[in-house]
């Protein structure tokens, strides 16, 4: 793809001091895992994410909800990190600062060395206990579904579910970043969950230009400064490689 970057973004990210990036689902979609809003087959077929990815329905059927995530992470232990995942790492080393906000939970940001990652719905490599509350890593496939923990609790992924309040300190960050950033990112979201979603907004609030990477048109199109529309795996490194003069180029 001959991806064209704005000359004015460029300046704009050279000039900045504080640069967010908000990734959704759409940047892992080149790593082989599907988004929630698109067509797929599996249990992303038979189910949808708002009658598997909720309180209610863990509540109501603990072990069809655990055996989903169980395929889920199946599918995410095989998943690499993408060309848009090694170009967001290049990113934070040629900006001055890069907070990377993440609406994803299969962990290939930090996968690809990014440092700076703000979990905003958790992870899907971590489980934790409804009964006792203990939370550990757990890397290895599940056996028993629902899992059960030592105290005799089930067991749920370290998730946050549709309905549920997002984790305290990560939000506050996320808020905190978007108020303070001069450029602000959408990447392969949707920008249709809340308040993920508000991000965007708060930043432009506050004076930061909007940038959208998107395969397709989205909620924030028409309020974004730049819109680069592709592939964030084409996207991102075309960006990246704009940024620095050619001899210091690096392989994506
Ligand atoms: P979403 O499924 O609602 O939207 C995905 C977006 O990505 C869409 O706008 C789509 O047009 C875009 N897209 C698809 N392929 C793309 C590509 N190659 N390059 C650029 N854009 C592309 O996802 P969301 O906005 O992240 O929000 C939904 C929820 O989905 C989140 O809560 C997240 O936790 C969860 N989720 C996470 C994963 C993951 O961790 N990989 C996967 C599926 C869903």
């Amino acid at each position: 793809m001959n991806c064209s970057i704005p000359n004015e973004l460029l300046e704009a990210l050279r000039s900045a001091r504080f640069v967010v990036a908000l990734t959704g689902a759409g940047v892992s979609a080149e790593s082989g895992i599907p988004t929630f809003r698109e067509p797929m087959d599996g249990w992303w077929a038979r189910f949808r994410p708002e009658d598997l990815a909720t309180p209610e329905a863990f509540a109501r059927d603990p072990a069809t909800v655990t055996r989903w995530y169980e395929w889920r992470r199946q599918l995410c232990a095989k998943a690499k990190p993408n060309p848009a995942h090694r170009a967001l790492v290049q990113l934070e080393r040629r900006c001055r600062r890069v907070s990377l906000i993440t609406q994803n939970v299969d962990r290939l940001h930090q996968a690809a060395g990014s440092q700076n990652v703000v979990e905003l719905h958790g992870t899907l490599w971590e489980w934790r206990c409804v009964r006792c509350g203990q939370q550990r890593e757990e890397r290895q496939p599940l056996r028993d579904f629902p899992p059960l923990c030592s105290c005799g609790g089930l067991r749920r992924p370290a998730v946050v579910w549709f309905g549920e309040a997002l984790p305290e300190a990560a939000l506050a960050r996320a808020y905190h970043d978007a108020a303070a950033c001069d450029v602000f990112f959408a990447i392969g979201t949707s920008a249709v969950v809340w308040p993920a979603a508000e991000l965007a907004h708060v930043a432009r609030q506050h004076g930061a230009r909007l940038v959208e990477i998107n395969v397709r048109p989205t909620p924030l199109t028409s309020l974004a400064d730049w819109v680069l529309t592709g592939r964030a795996g084409e996207v991102l490194p075309a960006l990246v490689a704009a940024l620095q003069p050619p001899d210091r180029e690096q392989p994506f």
